[in-house]
């Protein structure tokens, strides 16, 4: 049996690294600081984005927006865009904004170092300049904003969630999402889920009675989150 003096450093080793994971879940997906979030709260201005794609969503997504002559900024993962080439010339043909959203729709938390740091550099607009990166489910390692920063892209969040994934219809979603928009609003839906396409038509209805108009996330601009408002979305995100 090992001696209890023995087992001392490892159970230091192993409560630095539940503080580290602490850490970076607080400082990076629940309060955001320094991420970017929302753009200036004094524009009529808002972001739709949808993150999970390109779907056999997409064409109706584009319909809509087509409809609306509304841009928006999609999220894509790896496999997805190497399984629909076609949806991403679409995507870009019609203006929209393509960012990642990884190589592995993982928590950071579950990617060891190396992958983490081909997660992190993945991007469907890789070379270009403002790229931007959105960690699936927001989940942040303690390494996440270091390898973001060393793969020259910058991590988007949002402050709005649209719900999508939930089994509530339209009707319900749509005039809950529009009462918690705000000028500079940055919402998150999903291209995949069969509600998100009527939802996004009552949005892009309700945005335009508020005389908000949706903009590319480049457009926003997007701001860095600020400490109260970080504050904000940690009491939100664990509900307190
Ligand atoms: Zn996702």
């Amino acid at each position: 049996m090992t001696p209890p003096h023995r087992l001392t450093p490892w159970i230091n080793v192993g409560g630095a690294l539940a503080l580290a994971v602490l850490a970076a879940d607080v400082l990076g997906r629940a309060a955001g600081w320094g991420a970017l979030g929302p753009g200036p709260r004094t524009r009529p201005r808002v972001a739709l984005t949808f993150d999970d794609g390109p779907s056999d969503r997409t064409p109706e997504l584009l319909a809509v927006l087509a409809r609306h002559q509304a841009p928006a900024t999609f999220f894509v993962t790896a496999p997805h865009a190497a399984a629909h080439p076609d949806l991403m010339w679409a995507l870009a043909d019609a203006g929209h904004q393509l960012e990642a959203h990884g190589l592995w729709h993982r928590p950071a938390l579950l990617l060891p170092p190396w992958l983490e740091w081909a997660q992190v550099r993945w991007h469907p607009r890789a070379g270009q300049s403002g790229l931007l990166f959105r960690p699936p489910y927001g989940g942040h390692s303690p390494l996440t904003r270091l390898l973001a920063r060393l793969a020259h892209c910058q991590i988007a969040l949002w402050d709005v969630e649209g719900r999508d994934w939930t089994s509530v219809p339209a009707s319900e979603l749509a005039p809950s999402v529009l009462r918690q928009v705000r000028p500079g609003s940055v919402i998150l839906l999903h291209d995949g889920p069969a509600v998100t396409p009527e939802l996004l038509d009552l949005l892009l209805q309700g945005l335009q009675q508020q005389g908000l108009t949706p903009v590319l996330l480049r457009d926003l601009p997007m701001q860095r989150i600020s400490f109260r408002a970080g504050l904000r979305r940690l009491r939100a995100s664990y509900g307190l």
